[in-house]
């Protein structure tokens, strides 16, 4: 099998390799792609214009270690991209940890400098995520609209499992404007907070018979004016629904822009500007979805896969989560670790299983 010719293809493909999907699909393992990503000695990368590594600075033999030099407690390669001496040598084999790094020592970084790295993160994820969607069922703006209010504190998985009896019993705002409370609560009990999440969709739904024609609205400043929706599922609903670019701001989007050093803020409005400044408008959308793809199923909260992680040469957080790469691929999630994924009816390029019914298996 050829060499992939660019560092991101190389990236993708090592990823992309390692999904039983993958695999089933006839895609190759590739133990080529490990040598192309050596490290680079200190000073040697040559950068293009595009400030990507040329092909040339890729060296295709591994750098011997330092022996006097001690590893430090996260084996944690150093500012260059230099594995310590006592780093295991398969340590990262197949994915981007020995590509050259392009993540300078801790608050060395210009403005411009991050702001290349981050779009190539976009750009990476992008080659590793090519199916990326949002991961609620959903067949209208309405549907999209519940399914985003139930989808708090809990999976968009159960969500998706919960609305197909919700929504054959009330198939638009209308219906369910008239629904009597208790049934509502009892169809979406599954997805927990059952009667707040009720009295949110009655409401909303009343709120769009009464004021906007029975029609979901296309604008921000409508959308937040409905009971239980704010700037999130907005923007979900607009950039999903609408054609309307917004960055979503979840739970993993606001960890992983923090490991990545694009913003230092806490608050998902202050988030959601710096980001907005960092990239494109037309990226927002699927920048969200790709991000929150990593989060969900390798830059985990707790234990990111770090040694299976295909963006690692571009992370400064990389060595906050498991870097062995045997037991980093043992803690990835949904396709990229051969289980079914979030949706019951996923695209059709999605490359992993579609989800069960609600108990089903
Ligand atoms: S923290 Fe680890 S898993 Fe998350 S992006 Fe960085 S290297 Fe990848």
């Amino acid at each position: 099998m050829a060499s992939p010719k660019t560092p991101r293809a190389a990236a993708r493909k090592s990823a992309v390799a390692q999904t039983p999907a993958a695999k089933a699909a006839g895609t190759e393992k590739s133990a080529a792609g490990a040598s192309a990503e050596a490290a680079a000695p200190k000073g040697t990368t040559r950068k293009s214009a595009a400030g990507k590594p040329t092909a040339a600075a890729m060296p295709t033999t591994k750098k011997k270690p330092d022996a006097k030099k001690k590893p430090d407690a996260k084996n944690r390669p150093d500012a260059e991209g230099k594995p310590d001496a006592k780093s295991k040598p398969d340590a990262g084999k197949e994915y981007g940890r020995k590509k050259s790094r392009a993540v300078p020592a801790a608050g060395s970084e210009s403005r411009l400098a991050m702001v290349r790295r981050a779009r190539r993160i976009n750009r990476e994820l992008a080659d590793v995520y090519p199916y990326a969607h949002p991961e609620l069922d959903f067949r209208n703006p309405f549907q999209l609209l519940v399914a985003t209010v139930l989808s708090a504190q809990t999976t968009d998985l159960r969500v998706n499992q919960t609305t197909p009896a919700l929504f054959a019993r009330y198939p638009a705002p209308e219906d369910m404007a008239a629904a009597v409370p208790e049934e509502v609560e009892e169809l979406i009990r599954p997805t927990g907070f059952f009667r707040a999440k009720a009295k949110s969709l009655i409401g909303l739904s009343k709120a769009l018979r009464d004021d906007f024609g029975g029609e979901v609205p296309g604008r921000l400043e409508d959308l937040v004016t409905l009971p239980g929706v704010g700037r999130k599922t907005a923007f979900v609903v607009l950039g999903n629904a609408f054609g309307v670019p917004g960055i979503t701001v979840d739970t993993h989007f606001m960890r992983l822009a923090r490991r990545w050093k694009w913003t230092e803020q806490e608050d998902p409005v202050k988030i959601e500007a710096e980001v907005a400044g960092i990239f494109p408008k037309s990226e927002w959308t699927m920048l969200s979805h790709r991000v929150i793809f990593h989060g969900r199923r390798i830059c985990h909260a707790r234990k990111p896969a770090c040694g299976a992680c295909p963006i690692a040469h571009l992370c400064p957080s990389y060595g906050e989560g498991e870097t062995d790469p045997e037991r980093a691929r043992k803690l990835l999630k949904y396709e990229m670790g051969g289980f079914p994924g979030q949706r019951l009816n996923p695209p059709p390029d999605y490359p992993g299983k579609p989800a069960a019914p609600l108990g089903a298996g």
